[in-house]
């Protein structure tokens, strides 16, 4: 009996010292979790399993770190330019998508929605993509880092435009009738005098070198006041109109000067249009869709 009772307190004194080690350690383990941030918690609970998963450490740490760093501006893919048939206006080879070349440009195609001069998804925008010729969208991407450096990023309304939109634009122009979208859009002017004035058989966004763009204040969450909205039809659209204040006018001089210097010519009538100089179909009007399937490089 004496036997097991000195059995029995071993035994006791062990277990003791067993759950006493263990408090130890989970109380050391809380003081560093508490003192780390969300990275290295993760660390410290992987760190708990055995040296064979090391790898699964490195991998679940690589993973926090790529979804906490801010976002790439290098190029998602690699795009090998192509060239796409002049006599060919749905030959979509020597375009690319401009968030393909320019990661962080905002997109609001106003054509593939309601919300635009007509009232209605323009025909030929199947979906709310942006494509220029390869040459146009590199250079615009010289000027988009310009614009990053100065806390801006690049919004884009419209680039590449299928002819058959511009067709629409001129058949919708013939029904006097249907003014939906005049308040925003030609509160000032009739809509019998935009055909000419304002909209044509063709347009140089069907070449695939021309934009409409603006400003985004990355600091300040919002689009840089330029003064007007995007194809608002009237003077105060002009770039050079005074009627607006000095820093409105700043802000359009801003965005000229930038695209100016990289090869861009600004339009006299919008403050949001440029055209890439350099074109290389500078004589065709292509007509492919704005659309996933007409992107031919991957
Ligand atoms: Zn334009």
């Amino acid at each position: 009996m004496i036997g097991d009772n000195i059995k029995n307190k071993i035994v006791a004194i062990i277990c003791l010292c067993v759950v006493l080690a263990f408090i130890l350690v989970s109380c050391t383990e809380n003081t560093n979790n508490d003192n780390s941030n969300s990275t290295s918690t993760i660390s410290n609970v992987v760190e708990r399993s055995t040296a064979t998963n090391t790898s699964k450490i490195l991998e679940e740490t690589t993973t926090v770190e790529k979804t906490t760093s801010v976002p790439s501006t290098e190029n998602k893919i690699k795009i090998v330019p192509k060239k796409s048939d002049p006599n060919n206006i749905y030959d979509s080879s020597g375009f690319v998508l401009i968030d393909d070349i320019i990661p962080d440009v905002i997109l609001d195609v106003r054509y593939a929605t309601e919300y635009n001069f007509v009232g209605d998804v323009i025909n030929g925008y199947e979906e709310p993509l942006a494509f220029l010729t390869y040459e146009a969208a590199e250079a615009l991407s010289k000027a988009a880092k310009e614009f990053r450096e100065k806390v801006y990023q690049l919004k884009i309304y419209d680039a590449y435009r299928p002819q058959v939109a511009v067709e629409h634009f001129v058949e919708w122009s013939t029904d006097l009738n249907d003014t939906r979208m005049k308040k925003d859009f030609y509160p000032n002017i009739d809509k019998s005098s935009l055909f000419g004035a304002y909209i044509a058989h063709y347009s140089g966004h069907s070449r695939g070198c021309t934009v409409d763009i603006t400003l985004f204040d990355t600091k300040k969450q919002k689009d840089l006041d330029m003064g007007g909205t995007f194809d608002y039809f009237g003077e105060l659209s002009h770039p050079t109109y005074t009627g607006v204040t000095t820093s409105q006018y700043n802000n359009r001089m801003l965005l000229r000067n930038v695209m100016q210097k990289y090869g861009f010519r600004p339009c006299s009538t919008e403050w949001w249009d440029f055209t890439y100089t350099n074109e290389p179909y500078p004589n065709t009007y292509f007509s492919f869709p704005v659309s996933k399937k007409s992107i031919t490089y991957k």
